[in-house]
């Protein structure tokens, strides 16, 4: 063995142990450890009710089969692909009643099941969530199609039909991530399950990896097609790795956000320092971005329960994020203009 291959080797060897020893099981919270909790949805699975509240989704006969035929002959498919059935109607229910109990004593709200306690409206989990994720959804469409027109039908293109901007392709690519990660983002906040939340987790990582790439390769100016590919391959290859381990192997909160943190923090490093050094006309606004994004950050790892039952840190952050991506859009814009108006000062 070479003596890289050798490092590389003990670099693996190293990544797996410490992703063994940083597991453990996130799902545990202070809310679903009370014994008052449990008894309640325990009694309610029974039953069917919690209260003065009952719900369909619970006629069990004893040997725990519904009773009344199959499924699929008493309650229309929507609700079961929403999984609104009478595990997730008890221990909602549940937590509202203890949460009530909670306040009259006083007390501060607790998670439940690694959440904090949401108040659903029109069947949606965390409505306020889904309201912003669908609106940063509209603005990334906006931006993109703005790019997309002042690219290719205001500017001028090459005798070949190209554009004159060398990152178009780049744009073009963050721009389909970021909405396809807006997309899941609202379905994910509608209702959460496994699946939905492994989509949201996936969609952010693979952003996140891929704007990582574009700051590298925009803040150094990188055009040559070997460069692009040297710097992309190793951070496709880890993010890749990610994704199928958060998927495959542990949906791990914890080592997740320092991957996420990491991965955040590389790129706004990345271009503050370019955002200080370079004299591009639109460098005030890559500042604004930078301690902006900065900022909204800080509320992802500053997690504080939903005020009303609504809005919490992560319904915030999503808030903040809009005005960013308008301004990130505008930058890409700005950005194409003075590349092109550049090369074009030079061919003549
Ligand atoms: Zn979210």
């Amino acid at each position: 063995m070479t003596q890289m291959a050798r490092w590389s080797f003990h670099g693996i060897l190293a990544f797996v142990s410490l992703l063994a020893f940083v597991t453990h099981d996130v799902y545990a919270s202070v809310g679903d450890a009370d014994p008052i909790y449990k008894a309640c949805v325990e009694q309610c699975e029974k039953t069917g009710c919690v209260g003065e509240t009952c719900f369909q989704h619970c006629k069990f006969s004893s040997d725990g089969k519904p009773v009344g035929g199959p499924w699929y002959l008493q309650e229309p498919l929507y609700l079961r692909w929403k999984q609104w059935d009478c595990h997730s109607d008890c221990r909602y229910h549940c937590m509202l009643v203890r949460e009530e109990e909670r306040e009259k004593h006083g007390g501060k709200p607790v998670k439940y099941h690694g959440k904090w306690p949401f108040h659903r409206a029109y069947g949606f989990q965390e409505p306020v969530s889904v309201a912003l994720s669908a609106l940063n959804l509209a603005i990334q469409f906006h931006g993109w199609v703005s790019f997309f027109i002042l690219i290719y039908y205001k500017l001028p293109l090459t005798p070949s039909k190209k554009t004159y901007y060398e990152y178009t392709g780049l744009w073009h690519i963050y721009g389909i991530l970021s909405m396809n990660l807006w997309f899941w983002s609202a379905v994910f906040h509608s209702r959460d399950v496994e699946l939905t939340e492994k989509l949201d987790c996936s969609s952010a990582v693979a952003l996140l990896g891929f704007s990582l790439i574009l700051a590298v390769l925009r803040a150094f100016s990188m055009r040559d097609e070997a460069a692009r590919v040297m710097v992309s391959a190793p951070i496709i290859a880890f993010v890749t790795t990610h994704i199928l381990y958060l998927n495959f192997f542990k949906l791990d909160y914890g080592l997740n956000m320092k991957v996420c943190v990491a991965m955040g923090v590389a790129q706004l490093l990345i271009w503050a320092v370019w955002a200080s050094a370079t004299r591009h006309p639109s460098r005030f606004k890559l500042w604004v971005a930078v301690i902006g994004g900065g900022l909204a950050m800080l509320l992802e790892i500053y997690d504080f329960p939903p005020y009303q039952g609504f809005v919490d840190a992560h319904a915030l952050w999503h808030a903040t994020t809009i005005p960013l991506t308008y301004l990130w859009w505008s930058f890409a814009k700005d950005d194409a203009e003075f590349r092109t108006s550049s090369l074009l000062k030079k061919a003549k």
